[in-house]
């Protein structure tokens, strides 16, 4: 693609980096038949071909961002499965990042919308706060049904995604050291998380007890809460980079040989801070270092060989892959292995390559196309008849769970219980129902 910014302009960074990434697209079009959003609305300008025009025109005005080009970039799930078609190897995933910075820096958006996307970036990263928050929702729930009546769906998705019970306390994945079992073959660090600390707080516990047991040492290291994603897919940038600062003093600290993620959307973002904070001098070299560090949970578990063991209940699951466990970290064997080695069976879900529309805040903030696109996944999974769903991220989880009976679990509560450690509460409640 030609591109026409001046000398002047391709003096900003991101700008230059905006400016090579374009000029690899050679219109195509091959993207657009695996993006979710033009599948479901058929619009050029919800594909990402027409996508990297309305950037590349927004960036090449330097102007502030229109209506029009927000809209369609906001419809963007960034699921990255565009990049995992694309034969020129276009880096869609920077070029819409930096998109979104512009667009928050330059762009003055209704009030309710700003008010909903700067409560969500304030409460979302802050474990304690969105705990309350969450406690709070379940009170207003009942009322869910006058707030619909207000007209705006972001509200009711909002209240929709709050558990129905007040989420278990954090017991096992607390800052501090997990000592190995036995002879000590590595130390990691994990990532405590902020969403996904709240809401399934069992998640990292499986982690922790299954390398424990194979092992590994592990630290959660004080200050690894949030890694900075939810607010870098929002385009604020200087929150982003102040957390992912934070994440690289707290690893690089620790004296650690991994850096193991639970949460793909995190992991995702953890492998990119060295790009991320490349303009900063003190802190690339470090931010490279700890991107090197970053290992998906079951990527980890497949390096340190995890042995095969007997399922403890034949079961069969259909396996959801992430989108930024597929195309974001291009994680596709390796779950799908281990659950196999634990003896399980695992079917893959149709049209697999497809969100289903969780992406960070996406489902509060574009709330009719994430309920299309979840409902289209859980058709999908329902086709091979599962009795349990197993995946890598903690939005999937609750984004499918919202609209499915069937079990749905993260791969490492499956693997922990295989490996020795106790069934699921999820499983045990099912099978008591
Ligand atoms: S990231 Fe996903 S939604 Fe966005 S343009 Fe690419 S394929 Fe489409
Ligand atoms: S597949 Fe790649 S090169 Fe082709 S239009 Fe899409 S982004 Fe551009």
């Amino acid at each position: 693609m030609q591109t026409s910014f001046t000398a002047e302009q391709l003096k900003d960074p991101h700008i230059a980096t905006a400016n090579q990434i374009l000029r690899k697209c050679v219109h195509c079009g091959f993207c657009t038949a695996t993006c979710p959003t033009y599948v479901l609305l058929g619009d050029e300008l919800d594909s990402p071909r027409g996508r990297i025009y309305l950037i590349k025109n927004m960036l090449e005005r330097g102007e502030a961002a229109t209506p029009e080009t927000v809209k369609h970039i906001d419809r963007c799930l960034s699921c990255l499965s565009c990049m995992t078609t694309c034969p020129s190897g276009v880096h869609y995933m920077h070029l819409i990042d930096d998109a979104r910075a512009h667009v928050e820096k330059t762009y003055k958006r209704p009030l309710v919308e700003r008010l909903l996307r700067d409560v969500l970036a304030f409460l979302m990263p802050r474990p304690g706060l969105f705990k309350t928050a969450l406690i709070l929702s379940s009170l207003v729930r009942p009322l869910a049904h006058l707030i619909d009546k207000l007209g705006d769906k972001r509200l009711t998705s909002l209240l929709a995604l709050a558990p129905k019970e007040t989420p278990p306390p954090e017991i096992i994945g607390q800052p501090g050291i997990y000592p190995a079992e036995g002879e000590k073959r590595m130390r990691v660090a994990l990532l405590r998380g902020c969403v996904q600390s709240v809401l399934d707080p069992g998640i990292n516990a499986a982690a922790i007890r299954l390398m424990n047991r194979h092992g590994i040492e592990v630290v959660v290291a004080d200050g690894s809460s949030c890694c900075g994603s939810l607010t870098h897919h929002m385009g604020k940038e200087a929150d982003a980079l102040a957390r992912a600062r934070q994440m690289v003093d707290a690893w690089s600290a620790a004296g650690v040989d991994r850096v193991i993620i639970t949460a793909s959307g995190c992991g995702t973002t953890i492998k990119d801070y060295g790009h991320m904070l490349r303009l900063d001098p003190a802190y690339r070299e470090k931010a490279q270092a700890v991107s090197a560090m970053a290992r998906d949970i079951t990527e980890f578990l497949a390096e340190i060989d995890l042995p095969k063991v007997s399922p403890p209940k034949p079961l069969r699951i259909a396996y959801h892959s992430a989108c930024s466990m597929q195309h974001g970290q291009k994680i596709k064997s390796e779950p799908r292995r281990l659950l196999e080695g634990a003896g399980f069976t695992v079917s893959d879900v149709p049209e697999g390559h497809l969100c289903c529309g969780s992406a960070g805040t996406y489902n509060i903030l574009q709330p009719d196309i994430a309920v299309k696109l979840r409902d289209r996944k859980v058709a999908n999974i329902r086709s091979v008849a599962p009795d349990l769903i197993a995946t890598g991220n903690i939005g999937c989880i609750t984004q499918i769970g919202q609209a499915t009976e069937i079990p749905i679990l993260h791969t490492v509560e499956l693997l922990d219980w295989a490996h020795g450690g106790h069934e699921p509460e999820i499983l045990r409640q099912s099978s008591k129902g």
